[in-house]
């Protein structure tokens, strides 16, 4: 089944049990606390919250996501992607555990000749948290799941809350079994590789308050109104529908992966390191469209940087597989036909897409073509000295003169076996910001010309990356 054929049978499905269609809203958050948009209830968080009374009691949308901090993920697990889309149904003070899980048992099981998915029950395996009696129950007296395939998962994975004082309450979650080609049985608390996770169902139930209590949570009480929040990896069930191995062979960014192998001459399936590379740029090549796409430029902060990051990471995978040539065009139009079908926008931006994309590589490749030599230098004479470590001066010279990125330097340092003085790179960072800070200071009742200052604290920015770790919402 065709990734554009399972959103048509999700939003058909929820839309004929009194839905309201909700088309995606932008990757760009419309929420000062996120960059990027990484789950489906963030544009309905508001209702969630009780600030805006929802128009309605019911909604069903299939929302785009990007998670960055899944990036080291990619192309290494079978089922982490930085873009993908996330099939979700709502209710707010509606229906509760029972509709929840019977809405979603019927949607997987239904046979595909009668507009389900057709999943053989009897591989999917279910998980609850610890405490939830009311969802076990639900799942092994209505739906008729054997007590030998409900597992029950502690805080971490089956417990939901945005991280604040608000709404929170326990998850139970769908997992389809992709046989023992996948490593060992005994269920997604044993082995998520095997049993893939593809529906999260968010029972938001309790109030939570600011301070600690049990777990690092303070239940206040039960919420007034309860609300139903759920997400469904549209690129992982497509994965279990068409029976490849993972996400990144589905309909869609099958395509680019392909592309990607002929423009460098890497058949994919050919070698587990150049796959990988392959996986990593068909992701990647896809997030940066799609971010584009959005209104996002590459620049050296925030959401500019998440862009540029993932962008240049793959132009760099196909540096490291052999590409000679630009090749962001190429790419990014085979991109747009993959995603077209499903967003027709793309196909209307498309001058401006290639436009943003083919500026990005050529100042990439340039930042490259002068870095590259001073890393390798900078490696041989490590190495000369009997170290495996690159010195932190090192790591900051090439931040600082030739625009090389921290995770740059990590991982092209890496490739050649050696790690980075991280700590020493950012000390020296440390003392840059510090002197400029100082300069700004004594300037500034004169005429201060703080553009360096500004600079070198965007600069500052694009290494503090890992500190998008905002996860609210992370659980659907
Ligand atoms: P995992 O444990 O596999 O990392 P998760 O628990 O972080 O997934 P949720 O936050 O529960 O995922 O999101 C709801 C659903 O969205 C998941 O069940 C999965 O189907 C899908 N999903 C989450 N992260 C990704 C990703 N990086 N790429 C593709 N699909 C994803
Ligand atoms: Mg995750
Ligand atoms: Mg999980
Ligand atoms: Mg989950």
């Amino acid at each position: 089944m065709e990734s554009a054929e399972i959103r048509r049978r999700w939003l058909r499905f929820f839309e004929e049990r009194g839905h309201t269609v909700v088309p995606s809203a932008s990757l760009v958050a419309d929420d000062p606390t996120l960059l990027l948009v990484p789950a489906g209830m963030v544009p309905f968080k508001p209702y969630f919250l009780g600030e805006v009374k929802p128009p309605f009691s019911r909604a069903t949308s299939v929302q785009k996501c990007v998670r960055t901090p899944d990036i080291e993920e990619v192309g290494k697990t079978t089922r982490h992607g930085t873009f993908f889309q996330m099939c979700g149904n709502f209710a707010f003070g509606d229906y509760f555990k029972e509709g929840a899980i019977t809405y979603a048992w019927e949607l997987l099981t239904t046979p595909v000749a009668d507009g389900g998915f057709g999943l053989e029950p009897e591989k999917l395996w279910i998980t609850v948290y610890q405490d939830d009696d009311e969802a076990e129950k639900i799942w092994r007296d209505v739906v008729g799941v054997p007590a030998e395939r409900i597992q029950r998962l502690g805080m971490k994975d089956n417990f939901w809350s945005m991280g604040v004082p608000g709404p929170c309450g326990p998850c139970s979650e769908i997992n389809y079994d992709r046989g023992p080609a996948y490593g060992v049985e005994g269920g997604p608390a044993v082995n998520d590789e095997r049993y893939l996770e593809i529906w999260n169902l968010v029972f938001m139930q309790y109030e939570r308050g600011a301070g600690d209590g049990k777990d690092g949570f303070e239940i206040l009480g039960d919420l007034p109104s309860k609300n139903i929040d759920t997400g469904l990896g549209l690129e992982r069930l497509a994965a279990v529908l068409q029976g490849v191995d993972n996400i990144y062979e589905i309909d869609t960014t099958r395509m680019i992966l392909g592309r990607a192998g002929e423009l460098t001459g890497h058949r994919y399936g050919a070698g587990q390191k150049s796959d990988i590379s392959l996986r990593v740029i068909a992701d990647h090549i896809r997030t940066a469209v799609m971010l584009i796409s959005d209104g996002v430029t590459p620049g050296n902060e925030g959401r500019g940087y998440v862009l540029r990051r993932i962008f240049r990471r793959a132009i760099r995978n196909m540096r490291l597989l052999g590409a000679t040539q630009p090749v962001a065009l190429q790419l990014v139009d085979v991109t747009i036909e993959a995603m077209g079908p499903q967003y027709p926008e793309l196909h209307e931006d498309r001058k401006r897409i290639e436009t943003v994309a083919a500026a990005e590589e050529a100042s990439f490749l340039q930042t490259l073509r002068t870095g590259t030599t001073i890393l390798d230098t900078a490696v041989s004479e490590a190495r000369g000295a009997g170290s495996t470590v690159l010195a932190g001066d090192k790591a900051f010279q090439l931040h600082d003169t030739y625009g090389f990125p921290i995770d740059l330097t990590l991982e092209m340092a890496a490739e050649q076996g050696l790690t980075v003085d991280e700590a020493g790179f950012r000390r020296l960072m440390k003392e840059q910001r510090d002197r400029a800070k100082a300069d700004a200071r004594a300037k500034k009742h004169g005429h201060a010309d703080v553009s360096a200052y500004r600079e070198v604290a965007d600069r500052a920015g694009a290494t503090a990356f890992t500190g998008y770790t905002d996860t609210s919402g992370e659980a659907a």
